[in-house]
């Protein structure tokens, strides 16, 4: 209990300048894979709490590592630090001065966050029973992204378990979320282009009409969902985009489509994938037209290990109050703190950052998005306290068993 109200103390004492960090990066923000100024500052902070880094790993990411006075297991919390092309409207001081630039997916409050927690346990250092990582992670919003790049390149070499938080403008500040196995969607594209053979649209018989393909595979990849799909899982195809045709008496030779898929569970992704060929492979036959097709994978499905998610339950409960904790819906959005969740066991939040009576409501990747600042605070504290959850059970096993 003394020790939850310490860190309180210092997380409060520290939140100013938090909520000034989040401002600074705010109004600096920096593209995908261009975080430079963003990786400097974060290193910067970082050295001045005496926390080991390391620089450009995946791109600009920066690792920095804590070791505890005792021994113990190695644990990892992530932010991700880049923002979006997108041109910031909101009307306040701390709106972005890059145009065309801005913020709108909250990471500059995850940065802020993170360095938040790495300042209270860096000042409590006799305490812990093993070392943190923190995880600052360039390329989020990219296919391919950083978190990829940053595991191939060792980040997660001898760590045991992820915590990662995501500010979420959709839920309120105060609440926080997160379910067991998929919580967010893999995302992934399609690309078809049709050649069939164009002609006089009087006389059809001497061509092969691509707009008649085209519609015929649009209707049959409609049935992948509903008759290849176990109707208890989800799954999503859109066709999103079908291109063909100039001329009112033209046959086309030439249409092309483009879709989604989103999917949680990897199986029905391959399966998904494999219908969709086999389908406008036929459909192609059929009429003697020939096709081209392009399969892009997006980041796999955010999937939270079980015993991690009831950790966070637990946490949650314990800090915020069990009416503020919630099973999180599934989210047909990417994200990948997967590709961490495909090699360690860990859990990915939402964090509330909502406030409809500040006027705090615009969606992720919108010109007006902010976040209720408070939410970066809440966002520390969890991260700070699941860390010391799984270390002082790490160390309790321990102990027991030497017992
Ligand atoms: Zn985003
Ligand atoms: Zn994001």
């Amino acid at each position: 209990m003394e020790v939850r109200m310490i860190i309180n103390e210092q997380l409060e004492r520290i939140y100013p300048e938090m909520v000034s960090w989040r401002r600074y990066l705010h109004e600096h923000p920096e593209l995908s894979f261009q975080e430079v100024n963003t990786a400097r500052f974060i290193a910067e902070k970082l050295e001045q709490m005496g926390i080991e880094i390391t620089r450009n790993v995946g791109g600009h990411g920066i690792v920095g590592r804590l070791k505890g006075e005792k021994a113990g297991p190695v644990v990892a919390l992530r932010a991700d630090m880049d923002a979006l092309p997108i041109q910031d409207e909101k009307d306040c001081a701390y709106a972005s001065k890059i145009s065309g630039r801005m913020h709108a997916c909250g990471h500059d409050g995850h940065i802020a966050g993170l360095l938040g927690a790495a300042y209270v346990l860096s000042r409590m250092k006799e305490h812990l029973h093993g070392s943190i990582l923190f995880l600052f992670q360039p390329a989020e919003e990219v296919n391919p992204g950083g978190a990829e790049r940053m595991v191939a390149e060792g980040a997660l070499d001898g760590v045991d378990v992820i915590y990662g938080v995501h500010l979420w403008s959709q839920f309120p500040v105060g609440k926080v979320y997160s379910v067991t196995g998929p919580m967010m969607a893999a995302a992934d594209e399609f690309l078809i282009e049709i050649s069939g053979k164009g002609g006089h649209g009087g006389v059809p018989q001497e061509s092969i009409d691509s707009i008649l393909v085209g519609s015929q595979l649009v209707v049959n990849l409609q049935t992948i969902v509903s008759r290849n799909v176990d109707p208890t899982s989800a799954a999503v195809v859109s066709v999103g985009s079908f291109h063909s045709g100039s001329s009112f008496n033209v046959i086309a030779d030439r249409c092309k489509l483009s879709g989604t898929v989103r999917t949680f569970d990897e199986q029905i992704r391959r399966r998904i994938e494999e219908r969709i060929h086999e389908i406008t492979a036929h459909t192609c036959a059929m009429h003697g037209a020939q096709y081209e097709w392009n399969y892009i994978r997006g980041y796999p499905a955010v999937v939270n290990d079980a015993t991690e998610t009831q950790r966070f339950f637990r946490v949650a409960a314990d800090l915020f109050g069990n009416e503020q904790v919630e099973r999180s819906p599934l989210s047909m959005a990417g994200e990948d703190f997967s590709y961490y969740l495909q090699s360690i066991p860990g859990c990915y939040m939402f964090v509330g950052a909502g406030n409809p009576d500040k006027g705090i409501v615009a969606p992720h990747h919108h010109p007006e998005f902010d976040i209720d600042e408070r939410s970066i605070l809440h966002a520390a504290r969890l991260m700070i306290h699941l860390s010391l959850d799984y270390m002082n059970e790490a160390w309790q096993t321990r102990s027991l068993a030497q017992e």
